[in-house]
Order: structure tokens, then sequence, then C-alpha cells
């Protein structure tokens, strides 16, 4: 009997595939560093049953129209903002993402961020290594305090409860936004519900963890820059499209805030001559929230695993049900 064809959009370790060798047929695109290009992944559509996807990749309208015999979607990231989901379902196609593998990855990336960026730790290595270094003065690269500061968290799910467990040790206070309260995130680390215009007035550090959709694109724009302290640091580890880029520069030159930390942008990837670029007091970095090698192993794992169980008749381990 012929086996389902599993097509997997960039090129990944063969040790994490070879254990489906024997139930799948699996084809990669060749390069680990570039997307594949769009008409061939529309081409290799027509013969995939199953799909192993990056956030780089849009899986949209076209593209699942041309997905005859496509049964699922595995998308290697929580977020699947890249998925129509819709359509999806319209054909019948189950779309899985890989949540709670990544958690505390992305947690640890988002507070180090901040503290990085608090602490202007990059700017102090850039001091050394070009040679400015010539005496210790007392503010010198004086940064912010974390502990004891007010940490607010806009979307208290799984990886917002993880920064927060986090901030405890850092005996900071918790406030935090949701479309719904957190019981659990309350009960655990005190932290306290608020609206979202509270939560920026009084925020020491606001630290942005929605996902991307129709509500939250441009969440943090003019209006929310402006109602946070001057002193305040933005943290966007989230989606870039929830950010208003060219509000945030303005607020960051105007300083209407003090800083950001931003591991991801409107438009990916971004170039050197990017206005948020230019400015000192941006720290960025390329996407990297759950780029450990142990979380990104377990990712693609988690990946083939939902394809593996679809294909045995069995409920994938983490479906998307939005
Ligand atoms: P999650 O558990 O679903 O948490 C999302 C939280 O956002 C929930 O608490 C949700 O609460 C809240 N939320 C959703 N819509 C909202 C809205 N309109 N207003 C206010 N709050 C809203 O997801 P997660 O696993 O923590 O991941 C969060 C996001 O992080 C992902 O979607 C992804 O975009 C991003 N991420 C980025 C990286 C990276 O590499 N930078 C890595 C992993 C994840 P309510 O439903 O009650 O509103």
């Amino acid at each position: 009997m012929k086996k389902p064809l599993i097509y997997i959009t960039r090129k990944i370790p063969n040790e994490v595939i070879e254990s489906y060798f024997d139930s799948f047929d699996i084809r990669m695109w060749e390069r680990a560093d570039i997307p594949v290009p769009r008409d061939l992944l529309l081409k290799e559509m027509e013969h995939a049953d199953a799909l192993l996807c990056l956030l780089t990749e849009s899986i949209d309208k076209e593209l699942l129209e041309k997905a005859t015999k496509l049964k699922i979607v595995a998308n290697m990231a929580v977020g699947y903002d890249n998925v129509n989901i819709i359509a999806a379902r319209n054909k019948g196609i189950i779309v899985t993402n890989t949540p709670d593998v990544l958690t505390d990855t992305t947690a640890d990336l988002t507070f180090t961020l901040l503290m990085a960026t608090a602490r202007r730790i990059v700017e102090g290595n850039n001091f050394i290594k070009q040679d400015k270094w010539e005496h210790w003065s007392p503010l010198l690269l004086a940064g912010s305090d974390i502990h004891h500061k007010t940490i607010g968290i806009v979307g208290m799910g799984r990886i917002g409860q993880a920064v927060a467990k986090r901030a405890k040790g850092f005996e900071m206070e918790i406030l935090y936004h949701n479309r719904s309260r957190n019981f659990e995130a309350e009960q655990e680390f005190q932290a306290t519900f608020c609206k979202i215009d509270e939560l920026l007035d009084k925020s020491d550090f606001v630290v942005s963890l929605v996902p991307l959709t129709k509500e939250t694109r441009y969440m943090f724009n003019k209006t929310s820059f402006q109602k946070m302290k001057s002193s305040a640091i933005f943290i966007n580890v989230s989606r870039g499209q929830v950010v208003d880029e060219a509000a945030l520069y303005n607020a960051l030159t105007s300083k209407e805030i003090a800083a950001a930390g931003l591991d991801v942008f409107g438009e990916e990837p971004i170039r050197s001559d990017h206005p948020l670029l230019n400015l000192e007091n941006v720290l960025c970095l390329p996407h990297i929230g759950s780029a450990s090698v142990e979380t990104r192993m377990e990712m693609i794992a988690l990946c083939l695993e939902n394809i593996s169980r679809v294909f045995n008749g069995k409920e994938p381990k983490t479906p998307v049900r939005g």
C-alpha cells in the first residue's frame, strides 16, 4: 500500500524524522536557512497528504485549494496567524500547533530581553568592543531596576504565566490583562487583573504575549504608548503586527517611553535600515523566542506525532480549535 506523503517546508535533521520512514514517504525542502519558494510549495501541495510547515509559510486559501489530498497542517509554532483556519476547516483539514513544549524557553527569552533592555547589556558589550571604556563613572550605562518593579503582562496565557513565575522571583508586582480573568495566575503569582489602560498606566514593563488576531492587530498604538510611563520599557515577544511600529518609533524618539525590547516585527526579516534599529534604546532579536536546540527538536517531534496520530485514526495531540 502507498504510504502517506509528508511534505516538510524546511530541511530538518534526519535523526528527528528517521523513525517515521517506515510509515511515511517524506519530502523536504532542501535548505535549512531559506524558506521554500512559494511556487514550489504550491506544486508539492498537489501530492502531499500532510504538511509540516513554519510561520514563514502562508497557508492561505490559494494553497489549500491546491492541496486536494491534504489531511493535516502541522504548524511548527504555537501561534497560527499564518494559517487560514476557516479555509482549512471548510476543507476538513486538521490544523495543529506546538503549545506547551516552547512555553518555558519562550518565557526565558522574554525575561532575558526584559533584563537586557533594562540593564543595557548589548550597549555595554558594544561599548567595550568599540574601545569606548576609559573610566568607571557613577552613571555609566546606568539602566532601570527590575526587582520590585511592576510588570504588566498583556496576554496571561501559557507563556504569560511562565513569565509571571520568573517575575515573582524578582519580587515584582504583577499586573495582567486578558479578555477573561485567569484565576489560576491570580492565585499562584498574586497577579492583579487590570483593564488595558490601567495596566499601561501603572506598569514599569509592558510585556506583550497575546496571539495575533483581528482584535490584537495594532493593539499597541499611539494612544497606548501615550498612556505608558515615560520610564516604561515595552517588550514584545508575541507578533510584530500587534504593534504600530511607526507609533513605537515616535514614542521612543520623543521619550514618551524609555526603551523597547523586540523579538518580533511587522514584516520579517527586517534589514539594518529599519528605523527602529537606529535607536540606542531598542534591543532587537530575530524572532528567537523558542530557539533552543532542545525546544526546536521537541516542536518538530510534536508536529510529527500529530501527523502520525491523524494517519493512525487518532485525535492529534495539539489541535488548533480556534
Ligand atoms: P495562550 O496560552 O493562548 O495565551 C494567549 C493569551 O492572550 C491568553 O491569556 C488570552 O486570554 C490572551 N488574549 C487573546 N486575545 C486577547 C485580546 N484580544 N486581548 C487581550 N488578551 C488576549 O498562548 P501562548 O502559548 O502563551 O502564546 C502566546 C503568543 O506568543 C503566541 O500566540 C505567539 O504569537 C507568541 N509566541 C512567540 C514566540 C516567539 O518566538 N517570539 C514563541 C512562542 C509564542 P483571553 O483568551 O482570556 O483573552
